[in-house]
């Protein structure tokens, strides 16, 4: 069994995620960590006595290998690393919800200290693309940002949410790394540079993203997923009810591979084969995961594995030697996996014993009484599912329908349904009460998102007096645009906005293509072009056109420009297009933004305004002071006190001012992120080309 080779009980709490390993001297490896009431600390156990005491810096009363540094805020994200190749020590870098400090740790002072309005929730240092300087690229407020070591912005670009989560990895092979960008939306982003070349859309925030090897990478997600991805194809994922706080890429079992090693919210770390997810091995803090990070702590020339807690504990391993044949575990997992094996084997047995009565019951008669009982069903019974389209009415909203029925009198006892991203949990269970069973079942669906998901059904089916039932299994896909219900042109109004271009496709191809990605009334004949069909979106209740001419012109009005886009990228896929000319205009839309950014102008100026009397009233307290001072020396008690009340009162004023400018200010971030976002997805459609050309020269 592999153990760890040092444990360290540090006496410094440690942020989830504000773990990293730096030579800031260019040579040993220490920790640095976010604690609580906004500090970091160094813990340097190589050179002991060596303390520095600065303004930010100062020794912790608790370790004496332990410095403190002061930030005086919450930290929001921490790395460390090259920042400047010159110097050949590392930087240590720590965000926050207002600034980026890049901190040169041996010599005790600042590289660069930044101002940032969007926040940093999110950093990664390394080199992008071809910009020749490594860049501390943070993600905070849609915005992404990129400084070199001198703290000037390379980089910047936006992005569609709140930014959670960044990797570099070279996605493409060209040997020049993309930033990989989690957010808020569930969208996982892939940017060369300041372009977006790919786009995954997960099921919750993604919380971690890391480089694997080439173009492979894991990820995880907040509600407990992690993952991993080659490319835009998803190699595996798990599901726990834990939270993961920290993802790492490490080869613990040295078989020149990478595993993905994930800290968890209870207290395991474990790590998972890169191409199955199967646990090769795992451990147990007593309180959650910190941080993963590697490093040679030891300064013997071998890299371990380095896994922190909460609490501080700090473990080492070292990876597996060649003797160990990459068995990690000890003895007892073993046992456990032979005593999961044998249950799965007993219950194997049994259900193979069901088949055998069941074999001998048919060939001896027709069913009675007590076949039904021990699920016993006609061997030609079918299950027909179908899909569609729900208008609602006054106590339910409208949605996408999933009808399934028996070809008989069996009922349906019960179904299960397993669906990424539209259930609590990914599962359903839908069981109607013992007076309710028939053979048909109608289960409401209503995806958040406009994806295609595979739902898996599991069907119970028998008798009302059945103890024992048949399952069916089978996978029917919900069409990407399901929450759209066609409507009759002349009772919608036509939106003004529009997208147009012009595929080189035969119209009978599109009208598949219709079909494949809607849902249409069983009876919908769609004629031969030119043709035009109108939908209205069952979330918004607004309406969208579609319009084919024969020579291939296709015409989308719709006022929801990000619904004309994952048009575009549905059928740009379907029909691998792989360049397309796109006419747009939004005017909705852009008044909308004109809006959005005159708010902006005005709550710029009250920023300023704000700002201007706050130098003004700190001018006029330095002259109170004064005053007030000279009074006492004076022992001119009276007019003392008066200019100590009048100190009070703008003191008072102070105060309120500042509540303003707080008010302001998050007013202003909350327009600037409007404006952020439709940046972005003006972009959306111009990037659709772009996409469309990456995807073929992918496949
Ligand atoms: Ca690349
Ligand atoms: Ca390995």
């Amino acid at each position: 069994m592999l153990l760890p080779v040092f444990t360290l009980k540090l006496r410094h709490k440690i942020s989830p995620r504000m773990v990293a390993i730096g030579r800031y001297d260019g040579t040993h490896p220490c920790l640095a960590a976010a604690t609580q009431a906004g500090k970091v600390f160094i813990h340097n156990p190589h050179t002991r006595g060596q303390h520095f005491s600065t303004s930010r810096v100062f020794q912790s009363p608790l370790e004496s290998d332990v410095s403190l540094l002061n930030i005086n805020q919450a930290v929001s994200c921490l790395t460390a690393g090259v920042l400047n190749p010159e110097l050949g020590y590392d930087a240590l870098l720590v965000g926050t919800q207002t600034n980026l400090l890049a901190y040169d740790v041996y010599n005790n002072s600042d590289l660069f200290y930044r101002e940032i309005a969007d926040g940093a929730n999110a950093i990664v240092l390394g080199t992008l693309g071809d910009i020749s300087s490594p860049l501390a690229i943070i993600g905070g407020n849609c915005a992404l940002q990129g400084f070199d070591q001198e703290g000037n912005d390379l980089f910047w670009t936006v992005t569609g949410d709140n930014v959670h989560s960044l990797a570099l990895c070279d996605f493409d092979g060209d040997g020049k790394k993309e930033l990989l960008v989690g957010s808020e939306d569930f969208d996982i982003r892939v940017f060369k540079e300041d372009e977006i070349v790919a786009e995954m859309t997960e099921t919750e925030i993604i919380t971690s993203l890391c480089p694997m090897y080439g173009s492979r990478f894991g990820y995880a997600l907040s509600n407990g997923t992690v993952g991993v991805y080659d490319k835009t194809a998803r190699y595996w994922r798990i599901k726990s009810k834990n939270h993961a706080i920290c993802i790492h890429a490490f080869d613990l079992n040295s078989d020149g591979v990478n595993e993905l090693i994930t800290g968890w919210s209870n207290g395991k770390v474990d790590a998972r084969s890169d191409r199955t997810g199967e646990v090769i091995f795992k451990d147990n803090f007593s309180s959650a995961v910190a941080g993963v990070v590697e490093g040679d702590y030891r300064m013997d020339g071998h890299i371990q594995l380095i896994c922190c807690s909460v609490d501080g504990e700090i473990r080492g391993y070292l990876p597996g030697t060649a003797e160990m044949r990459g068995n990690l575990m000890d003895t007892s997992a073993e046992q456990d996996l032979i005593r999961e094996l044998s249950q799965k084997k007993q219950n194997l047995l049994m259900e193979l014993r069901n088949y055998e009565q069941n074999a001998k019951a048919e060939s001896s008669g027709p069913l009675n009484e007590t076949d039904g009982q021990r699920g016993i069903i006609p061997a030609n019974t079918t299950l027909r599912t179908s899909l569609s389209v729900n208008l609602g009415n006054e106590t339910q909203a409208a949605h996408a329908e999933l009808c399934i029925s028996t070809s008989n009198d069996t009922i349906i006892r019960a179904v299960l349904i397993f669906a990424e991203g539209i259930f609590v949990g990914e599962s359903h269970v839908v069981h109607p009460s013992i007076h309710n069973l028939s053979s048909s079942i109608r289960i409401p669906i209503t995806p958040p998102k406009d994806i295609p998901v595979d739902l898996h059904l599991k069907m119970f089916v028998g008798y009302r007096s059945s103890t024992q039932f048949h399952v069916f299994e089978l996978t029917r896909q919900l069409p990407r645009f399901s929450m759209y219900a066609l409507t009759s042109p002349d009772t919608a109004s036509e939106p003004i906005s529009y997208v147009n271009f012009t595929i080189a496709e035969r119209p009978q191809r599109v009208a598949m293509w219709l079909k494949q990605n809607f849902l249409f009334p069983e009876d919908t004949n769609i004629q031969s072009a030119p043709f035009q069909v109108c939908f209205t979106s069952l979330r918004t209740g607004c309406h969208l056109f579609i319009k084919i001419k024969l020579s291939g012109e296709i015409t989308l009005n719709t006022d929801d420009i990000d619904l004309a886009g994952d048009i575009i990228q549905s059928m740009a896929s379907s029909f691998a297009i792989e360049e397309l000319q796109v006419e747009a205009d939004f005017p909705v839309y852009f008044e909308e933004l004109r809006k959005v950014l005159i708010k902006v102008d005005e709550y710029h100026s009250v920023h300023q305004k704000l700002s201007a009397d706050m130098a003004d009233n700190s001018n006029l307290i330095r002259s109170l002071l004064v005053r007030a001072e000279d009074a006492r020396l004076m022992r001119d008690m009276r007019t003392m006190k008066n200019r100590y009340m009048e100190l009070y009162d703008l003191n008072k004023d102070l105060v309120n001012g500042y509540k303003i400018r707080c008010n302001n200010h998050t007013e202003l971030l909350g327009n600037l992120k409007a404006v952020n976002q439709a940046i972005q997805r003006a972009g959306h459609l111009r990037e659709i080309i772009f996409m469309a050309r990456h995807s073929g020269s992918c496949l």
